[in-house]
Parts: C-alpha cells; sequence; structure tokens
C-alpha cells in the first residue's frame, strides 16, 4: 500500500472491492500494471468487518457462494492461505446444501488477502474524469491529478454516473437508459454487543420472512467474534421508511424486533446505513465499455450478478475489456 502524490499510470481501477480486487488481479497475471485508489481507510468496499471493543462484526455481505469455476478457485485458494472458510450448507429452513463461504475470520480478510501483491492507494477519492486523445486524466478530491491509458470504475452504479455526468462524460442513450434503470435496495445495519450468548441456533444466520428484519447473524456462532456479537439488516422497505429517521431509535427499534432470537441484553450498539446495498436488477452485459479509446470500463455488482461472485466476475470482464483494447492498439502501432 502506497501514498503517492501524483502518477502516470496503464491502469487506475477506482473501487477495492470484490470488483476492483478482481480486476486488478487480472491486469496483473497479464503483466499490466495497474493500480487501484478506494476512497475508504480499508480494502474490501461492501465485504466488511467492523470491531466494537472486543466483538467483531460483518456488517457488509453476509457470506459469499460460488456456481462459476474460477471463482471457486478463487475461494479454495483464499481458504488454503486460511483467509476464507466455508460457514456452512444453508440456514435452518434454507438447508439447501449449497456452501456458503466467509472471510476469517471476518469478510474484510478475504479482500486483505485478494489485495495482497496489488498496489492499493486508500483515502483518495476520484472526483474529476477528462478524456483526452490517448489518456485520462484524473482529479482527485484532494487536488492531485493524475494520468491513466485506462480506467476501471467499480463505484455502485448510480454514483459512478453521476461522477461521469458531473464530468460531462455523455454515455451513449441506450446504454444511459440501461444504466439508470439500475436501483439498488438500502440497508440499515444494526450492530450490538450481547450481555451473553443469544438464543440463535447454528449455524448463526437466518432471514426472518415476515418483519423490518432481512438477516440477522449471530458472528460469534460464524466464527467472526470472540464475544457475542449480533449483525441485523433491515429489509429495504424499513430502510427506506427510516433512512431519515433517528439513527439510534432506528437501531433500538431494530434490536427490540430481534428480541425472540436474542434473548439478552445488549451492552452497545451501532448503526450503518448503507445506501447502496445489493442492485434491483442487473445490467445484462458483465461490464460496461463507455469509451473504448481511451478505455472507461464501468463494473461491480451491477453487472454480473447481485453477490459478491457477480462483482469478480464483472471485474475480470472489465480487465478482459481493458487487456482487448490493449492488444487492438499495439497491433495497430506494429
Ligand atoms: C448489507 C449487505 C449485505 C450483503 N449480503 C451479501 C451476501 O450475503 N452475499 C453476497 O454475495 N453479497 C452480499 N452483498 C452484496 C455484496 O457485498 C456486493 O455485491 C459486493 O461486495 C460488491 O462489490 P463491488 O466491488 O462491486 O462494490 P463495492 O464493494 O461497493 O466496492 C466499490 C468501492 O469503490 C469505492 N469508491 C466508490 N467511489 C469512489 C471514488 N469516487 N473514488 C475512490 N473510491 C471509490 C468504495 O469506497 C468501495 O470500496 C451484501 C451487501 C450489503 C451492503
Amino acid at each position: 500500500m502506497s501514498n503517492a502524490r501524483s502518477r502516470n499510470l496503464d491502469v487506475l481501477v477506482i473501487g477495492a472491492g470484490m470488483a476492483g480486487l478482481s480486476a486488478a488481479a487480472a491486469l496483473q497475471k497479464a503483466g499490466c500494471k495497474a493500480v487501484v485508489i478506494d476512497k475508504g481507510r480499508g480494502v474490501g468496499g461492501r465485504m466488511a468487518t467492523r470491531r466494537i471493543g472486543a466483538a467483531t462484526f460483518d456488517h457488509g455481505a453476509q457470506f459469499i457462494t460460488a456456481r462459476d469455476l474460477s471463482f471457486a478457485d478463487v475461494l479454495e485458494n483464499a481458504r488454503t492461505a486460511g483467509a476464507a472458510l466455508e460457514w456452512c450448507r444453508g440456514f435452518m429452513a434454507d438447508a439447501d446444501g449449497h456452501a456458503r463461504w466467509r472471510g476469517t475470520p471476518g469478510m474484510s480478510s478475504l479482500a486483505k488477502h485478494l489485495a495482497l501483491g496489488l498496489e492499493i492507494v486508500q483515502e483518495k477519492q476520484v472526483s474529476a474524469l477528462q478524456q483526452m486523445t490517448d489518456h485520462w486524466s484524473i482529479g482527485m478530491a484532494d487536488g492531485e491529478t493524475w494520468t491513466a491509458k485506462a480506467i476501471i470504475l467499480t463505484a455502485p452504479v448510480p454514483q459512478s454516473l453521476v461522477l461521469l455526468e458531473a464530468c460531462g462524460i455523455v454515455l451513449e442513450p441506450v446504454m444511459k437508459t440501461r444504466l439508470s434503470a439500475i436501483q439498488y435496495e438500502r440497508c440499515l445495519a444494526v450492530m450490538a454487543v450481547l450481555e451473553g450468548p443469544s438464543r440463535m441456533p447454528p449455524p448463526g444466520g437466518f432471514a426472518p420472512t415476515q418483519g423490518p428484519i432481512a438477516w440477522i447473524a449471530n458472528n460469534q456462532l460464524k466464527g467472526v467474534s470472540t464475544e457475542p456479537a449480533i449483525t441485523i439488516h433491515a429489509t429495504d422497505e424499513f430502510s427506506v421508511a427510516h433512512w431519515d429517521q433517528n439513527r439510534d431509535e432506528t437501531a433500538r427499534m431494530l434490536i427490540a424486533a430481534a428480541d425472540e432470537w436474542l434473548g439478552v441484553g445488549i451492552k452497545q450498539f451501532q448503526i450503518h446505513g448503507w445506501r447502496f446495498s445489493k442492485p434491483k436488477q442487473t445490467d445484462p452485459s458483465s461490464c460496461a465499455v463507455v469509451s473504448s479509446a481511451p478505455p472507461l470500463v464501468l463494473a461491480g455488482d451491477a453487472f454480473a450478478g447481485r453477490r459478491v461472485e457477480g462483482a469478480a466476475l464483472s471485474g475480470w470482464a472489465a480487465a478482459a475489456e481493458v487487456l482487448k483494447f490493449d492488444s487492438d492498439s499495439s497491433a495497430s502501432t506494429r
């Protein structure tokens, strides 16, 4: 990880979530130098793990599934490195036998593992993009200006569109209509430290079918936390309705709604609002090529599946698009 002041790059990957890390790894494997930047303090994006005192919480993505064989290999390699393991094969009535994976100890550990060997610059936000003849000029919120021959942008699609529009980058009408239609669920996530073990049975995850709670997880049973620690995810409907309400009061409402699964008191809690939680619908393509000369490609879970695996597949697809352009332009200059 580094703290550069201004850079001239081959490829800039914006976002160190699963899509950005996967894109950068694919580019690096193909011999292309890529730098990943993220406005956040850590890597992982929505694969997030937070501590409150001695308690640890996965408060974004809860588990990972793999349908694609290459992505399954990524998880197996992470298992070998001690950064991921199979959590369970389903939850209570929904135990369907399909493997659910998690990072170990938490989700962000998997992201940290995937970031090994990549150049990642943290706490740096892209605020402007300007298309030049054969490269992009990138303005950072801290005033620095970088250049890159290609960009992969992995922010949630509505945020990417705001950035592109603010920079005067015009999308083809069909693409604009397609991408503007992508909406995301919101999720208010409560992290509560319990006074003792909860009533939840193994494996420690459960998706209620009624009420304001979409998901509740016992991070201690899951193996993420040494202390009793519960993550509660509100439904999209509840989150939208309470987004602008007092957050502590909203957290207390969700804790009260979870009472039948807790059975013990709460020592302390925090609440986090995911404005862009999961896409409500996905684009039919696995990434979006906004410009091919110089390349600007949008990637993320809105393209290849509204889950961690989809973000990885989209990142790989975006890397392939950039490499295709790279080989096309090398061929034309031969
Ligand atoms: C509450 C919740 C529960 C979920 N549960 C599951 C689950 O159980 N299973 C599952 O598979 N998926 C789940 N998901 C979805 C999963 O987390 C996402 O599909 C996946 O992590 C998305 O990865 P990404 O790389 O596309 O985006 P992100 O992880 O959002 O990464 C984008 C990154 O871009 C950075 N960024 C954005 N704009 C800028 C900028 N201008 N400059 C610099 N950096 C920028 C952000 O800081 C962020 O780190 C859940 C998500 C949430 C929020």
